[in-house]
């Protein structure tokens, strides 16, 4: 059961509550083959700011070598948590599972200053409840509708607003009309499979047209939808930033809310909160009363392109005459080693031409909560994309979760690009629905 309060291991800097493995840690024979595909140390070439220098960090730590200093902090939360270098190591270093550790004694016992403490409490109490974004999606929309988001940016008054209100402003999703998905959509023809749909949080209010594509292509392709509305957050964010104990209290309410579903799976359109609900039985491994729901919850969960690639075509789909330019997002490639099916999936649309974007496996610069605690390496690392995306003159940028998609279009503009940017599942959708290219360009 997790413990609020551990005590603090003897000869480390670490408290006794899961402290990064040295096991692991061990593991790792400072090859560097890791470095070239991790964006902090791509930008800023820095050993502390490569994973294989973190893990020296950590090694220092756990042998009491140092405290969890702000010095020594810092290079921890300048790390995405994107995994790179997991898919890039020969050793088979789990570096997944020792940031998440060492986050999670980070925020158990070292003190962030005030500012930050109130700006990430109100991230987290925001972009974890979707009761919550709810209530701000009208004003936003109004913001946005009224033409007043055009001349605040334009006038340069934006300039004027603390660093982190022009972050969150520069990052604001296009909103449109809310398409919510029903609690239950049947399945077109014979049903092949009955799926529980995850609705997520920033996906649910700010991009309900990705969930409503989902629903509708899942549904033409034999699958009958479930999504139970008493869902929350799955605490993907939470677990990221190393938020523990809330993270777990959200993972134990989703594995309650599909519990009785009889679903055979359970889908995710966000990558960000699929890795986490297939990390729910080693979130939740010590938990005697959740730990064999929580094994049983995640071994059903799947990414929707997953689900689709596995399930083979039933449904027409429509020529779509566009270049796409696709994007890996991190915990879709790396996290869940999902990366051939989205682009089978495009494949299978006459007409439409896929791009290779060089650096696949570097981050964009999202990563849950980075882009907004970490804005001038975001923006850094944003740029790059930008850059890279430019050359292949796509009409269209293809990826598998909100927050990419948000970094991408903020990055795309930022750079001079009007590329769209849109969810894999909407082109899927707009396929199938024989939507005209030019529409989707709008
Ligand atoms: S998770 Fe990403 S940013 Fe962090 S060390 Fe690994 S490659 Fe670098
Ligand atoms: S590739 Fe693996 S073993 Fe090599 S330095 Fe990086 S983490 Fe260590």
């Amino acid at each position: 059961m997790f413990d609020p309060a551990p005590t603090r291991i003897a000869g480390s800097a670490f408290d006794a509550h899961h402290p990064p493995s040295n096991e692991i840690i061990e593991k790792c024979v400072h090859c560097g083959f890791c470095l070239p595909v991790c964006p902090t140390y791509v930008l800023w070439g820095q050993e502390m700011d490569s994973p294989r220098g973190r893990i020296y960090l950590m090694k220092l730590a756990s042998e009491g070598a140092t405290e969890m200093t702000s010095n020594w902090v810092r290079h921890f939360d300048s790390c995405l948590g994107c995994m790179a270098c997991m898919s890039a190591c020969p050793s088979g270093v789990d570096y997944g599972k020792l940031i998440e550790a060492t986050r999670a004694q980070i925020e158990r016992n070292t003190e962030r200053s005030p500012g930050e403490k109130r700006y990430r409490r109100f991230l987290f109490e925001h972009f974890t409840r979707p009761e919550r974004l709810k209530r701000i999606r009208l004003p936003l929309l109004a913001y946005q509708k009224s033409g007043l988001q055009v001349v605040v940016r334009a006038s340069g008054l934006l300039k004027l607003l603390p660093k982190r209100l022009q972050v969150l402003e520069s990052l604001l999703p296009r909103l449109g009309r809310n398409e919510a998905v029903a609690e239950r959509t049947p399945a077109a023809g014979t049903k092949r499979l009955r799926v529980g749909l995850l609705l997520g949080c920033v996906q649910r209010e700010f991009f309900p047209q990705v969930n409503a594509a989902t629903a509708r292509v899942l549904a033409a392709e034999g699958c009958e939808v479930i999504a139970p509305r008493t869902q929350p957050c799955c605490g993907a964010l939470l677990v990221h930033a190393g938020e523990e104990a809330a993270a777990l209290e959200l993972a134990k309410k989703t594995i309650d809310a599909f519990e009785g579903t009889n679903v055979d799976a359970i889908v995710s359109n966000a990558a960000g909160c699929g890795s986490n609900v297939k990390d729910y039985a080693y979130l939740l491994r010590d938990d005697p009363a959740y730990a064999d729901r929580a094994r049983s919850f995640s071994a059903k969960c799947k990414d929707v392109s997953e689900v689709l690639a596995d399930l083979g075509p039933r449904a027409t789909l429509h020529p779509l005459k566009l270049r796409v330019a696709f994007h890996d997002s991190c915990h879709l490639r790396h996290a869940q080693g999902v990366q051939f099916q989205p682009r089978a999936l495009l494949s299978r649309i006459p007409e439409l031409q896929l791009a290779e974007i060089p650096e696949a496996a570097i981050c964009c610069g999202s990563a849950g909560i980075y882009n907004l605690v970490q804005p001038d390496a975001a923006s850094a690392i944003g740029d790059r994309k930008a850059n890279l995306i430019a050359p292949l003159k796509a009409d269209v940028v293809a990826t598998g979760n909100p927050g990419c998609l948000l970094q991408l279009q903020t990055s795309l503009a930022r750079n001079g690009q009007r590329t769209l940017v849109v969810h894999t599942i909407q082109l899927l959708d707009a396929s199938m629905r024989g939507i005209e290219p030019k529409t989707l360009l709008k």
